[in-house]
């Protein structure tokens, strides 16, 4: 008895506060099944010990009081709850309550029962509301709060698109007060999560969760961004009857603008009632919006009154609810997967639940953000959510119930696959024309070519079209190759034999034989080709040709510091410091080199580009360097005054003086002051050098080439070769390609069609050639075409 006690005072206390925090806060810390568990615990409890009921208990009580934040509304007719059913006879035990309450044969188990008329609707789960409408007009929205006193949430109920304002038609009471639920749809939770990610914003667990937090807002703006529906499933208060059936009401109700439920059905008899559960329940992952169940209403409106109430629920009405979609469990492990692309993703190990009918012993984290978001620790109580086909996701910690041994969940450092370093992706944000770097949420193993876990992907990736372009090699035969041991990495390929492919699936001699000769084919790569060919993550075709044509080598473009490949354009920080940690990786260098080893010979290598050399100035790289409060302006005046870095490292603080005002000059000083900062200024320097620059000649390269100095112009279609083919071209000989003729302009080079340039370079006496000429030209300076 006193066991029998201290539990239901136990029950009470920990029921009340989940009920102030799911009802008031909009907070709930524990999942739904978890809570109608307690609830039923209790209502058990007080069903064997009715002597302990108690008015206060919360099995006689509706929701939680309401926020003091909000002026309170007292319900003239009370908003109640619902009872609940979970199983088919919980449902054929209210049916028959409902039959035998209204006086009607009830039936047995070869049937026989009255056929009761009941109304079927999805119950949404989101947060009641009622609607006062006064003449025709909205003049009150509340919350249901304790069920007797709710809050007025009028202003935020007007900023609801589907709520109607004013009635249409005619006809309706002067009283009329509308009831139904405020819900979110799934796509409308999905945006609004995203868009608070986004700035950093607090996300929602789940639908009800947001609707009723965005509902209850003491500021109105916030709720009128929110994507909030209702749809109407009854009425309260009237000054007269609008129709003697449930669904009567609601078809009048939604000729007035109310919006209703689309799955509004008339079920006779309790078998069809569970028919519409089935039915409903199959359909439930395609709906628009979340459902937790049904509710079965009599349809009579004087059956419902002869029925009337108990204490939190009406005796016409019951809620057939459906398996939960979230549940409780105990994170037993953090694992870490490496996907195809190389991103390194934390997978939840869990004790197995079952949730919604499947039992859960994964879920994914994404990534070490939302890990850090969650709060998550090894060995914490979680709620998991399985929202129809999506994949079980961990959505909250259950702090309450963190054991002392919880343990931190920690990224490794080496790839679990290859052993690969795993690298955090930076993250590059631009402001004021400024770059600076922050960390990524997502963790990359770098062994790009070397990764088991990324060896197809990487593999489907090298041989394709626009990349080593091996023709016979689809992504199935890819797959085999790699299943069966024969490619380990790109330089297998070419490795295999006749014997080693003839007798794989979808292969014979003919097609051997054509994959053979297409492997060797492929072996004279132009530089830009192969370096796209390698995969480094984020660098596509035109990085990889800006690559090539600027650094001119491959051994460049792998030495390449992340510094000296921002001054390539279109290559951020982010991208730099991508190519550079790929290069960086043993493995992959070990590709690289069993690559070359198999007598690959890379094609277009060279001199450094023109344009590229002609664009590192001094003032650049200091530029680049981001020294806090020097701009552009400012590098220059320090390149035009040193001539060098080692100027700039030297330089006394009048000197200093003399070239920029104090607060730049400070910064300069302080910036070099830190010998990271150095050691990196003066790496690049070097290496710049190392690639054949000079400050002091900073157009030298460009000088010692045909056309330096020169700006010519392209105008007219081309038939030889494309216009960035020219342009290239000419740039290769040290000339400037322009966009515009002018009295600087040395040449122009002019196609089929061309107009006004032309017209403008016969006017001022320039200098043109047509097609044929510029060929003929270049071929005179070695260029073939
Ligand atoms: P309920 O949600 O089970 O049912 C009543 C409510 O259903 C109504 O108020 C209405 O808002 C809604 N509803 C949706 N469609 C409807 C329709 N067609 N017709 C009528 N009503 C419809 O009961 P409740 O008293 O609102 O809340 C109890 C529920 O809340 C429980 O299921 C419980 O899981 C959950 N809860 C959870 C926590 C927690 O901490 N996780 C705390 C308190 C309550």
């Amino acid at each position: 008895m006193t066991a029998a006690k201290n539990r239901i005072l136990e029950l009470r206390a920990e029921l009340d506060q989940h009920n102030y925090r799911y009802h008031v806060l909009d907070e709930p810390s524990i999942p739904d099944a978890e809570y109608d568990r307690l609830f039923h615990e209790l209502k058990a409890l007080e069903a064997a010990n009715p002597e302990l009921i108690t008015s206060d208990s919360p099995t006689q009580r509706v929701g939680s009081a309401a926020l003091s934040a909000f002026t309170q509304v007292r319900h003239e007719v009370p908003m109640l709850s619902l009872g609940n059913a979970f199983e088919e006879t919980d449902m054929r035990e209210f049916d028959r309550r409902v039959t035998e309450g209204l006086d009607l044969p009830v039936g047995d188990l070869f049937g026989g029962g009255a056929a009761v008329e009941y109304s079927c609707e999805p119950k949404l789960d989101g947060l009641a509301v009622s609607l006062l409408y006064q003449d025709g007009v909205l003049v009150r929205g509340a919350t249901r709060g304790d069920g007797t006193t709710g809050e007025d949430i009028s202003v935020n109920v007007r900023t609801v698109r589907n709520i109607p304002l004013k009635l249409h038609g005619t006809g309706w009471p002067a009283t009329l007060e509308v009831r139904g639920e405020v819900f979110m749809s799934k796509a409308g939770f999905e945006r609004l999560n995203a868009s608070q990610l986004e700035v950093g914003g607090k996300t929602f667990a789940n639908p009800r969760n947001a609707a009723a937090g965005s509902l209850r807002q003491l500021d109105s703006k916030i709720t009128a961004n929110r994507p909030l529906e209702f749809c109407c499933y009854g009425i309260g208060q009237i000054s007269a009857d609008i129709a003697d059936t449930h669904i009567g009401n609601l078809k009048q109700l939604q000729v007035w603008g109310m919006p209703i439920s689309h799955e509004l059905k008339l079920a006779h008899g309790i078998d069809e009632c569970l028919d519409y559960y089935r039915d409903i329940g199959e359909r439930r992952n395609g709906l628009a919006y979340e459902i937790d169940g049904v509710v079965f209403k009599v349809n009579s409106i004087a059956s419902q009154r002869e029925l009337g109430f108990r204490a939190r629920e009406p005796r016409w009405a019951i809620a057939h609810k459906f398996p939960a979609m979230e549940e409780l469990t105990e994170l037993l492990d953090v694992e870490f997967q490496v996907g195809r692309t190389g991103a390194v993703t934390p997978v939840a190990r869990l004790k197995p639940v079952k949730v919604a009918g499947v039992t859960v012993a994964n879920a994914t984290l994404h990534n070490m953000d939302e890990v850090a978001r969650l709060g998550l620790m090894i060995g914490d109580t979680v709620i998991i959510r399985r929202a129809g086909d999506v994949i079980p996701q961990v959505v909250q910690v259950v702090l309450e119930r963190r054991p002392d041994n919880a343990r931190p969940v920690q990224i490794p450092e080496q790839c679990p696959v290859c052993g690969s370093q795993v690298e955090r992706t930076q993250l590059v944000k631009r402001s004021k024309g400024r770059e600076t770097v922050s960390e990524g949420a997502v963790y990359r193993c770098v062994g790009r070519l070397a990764c088991g876990a990324q060896l197809k992907q990487a593999i489907i990736h090298f041989v394709s079209r626009r990349a080593m372009d091996i023709e016979g090699l689809g992504d199935k035969s890819v797959e085999q190759l790699v299943d069966e041991g024969l490619v380990r990495s790109p330089a297998d390929l070419y490795a295999l034999k006749f014997d080693d492919i003839v007798d794989l699936e979808g292969f014979a001699e003919v097609s051997s034989n054509k994959l053979l000769s297409a492997i060797e084919d492929s072996k004279k790569p132009g530089l830009a080709r192969f370096i796209y060919a390698l995969g480094i993550p984020d660098v596509g075709e035109e990085t990889a040709k800006v690559l090539a044509r600027s650094l001119g080598s491959l051994e460049r473009v792998q030495q390449a510091l992340p510094h000296v490949l921002t001054y390539l354009p279109d290559v951020g920080l982010e991208v730099a410091h991508e190519i550079h940690s790929f290069f960086e990786d043993a493995h992959n260098q070990q590709v690289i080199e069993d690559l070359l080893k198999h007598d690959l010979q890379i094609q277009d290598q060279g001199k450094l580009g023109a344009e590229f050399a002609a664009s590192t100035t001094l003032g650049g790289f200091l530029d680049k360097l981001h020294i806090p409060s020097v701009g552009p302006g400012g590098a220059q005046k320090l390149a035009d005054r040193f001539g060098s870095l080692e100027g700039v490292f030297g330089a006394d603080w009048l000197d200093m003086r003399q070239a920029l005002p104090e607060k730049q000059a400070n910064s300069v000083r302080e910036f070099f002051a830190v010998e990271d900062n150095r050691l990196l200024a003066e790496a690049a320097e070097k290496q710049l050098r190392d690639f054949g620059m000079h400050w002091q000649s900073e157009k030298k390269v460009v000088e010692g080439l045909p056309l330096a100095g020169q700006t010519w112009v392209l105008t007219g279609s081309l038939e030889l070769m494309s216009r960035d083919v020219a342009k290239d071209k000419l740039e290769s000989l040290g000339a400037k390609v322009a966009g515009s003729v002018s009295a600087k302009t040395h040449c122009v080079v002019a196609g089929p069609g061309a107009g006004s340039k032309l017209a403008k370079a016969n006017e001022l006496g320039l200098k043109v050639l047509d097609e044929e000429a510029f060929v003929e030209f270049l071929s005179k300076h070695g260029i073939l075409v």
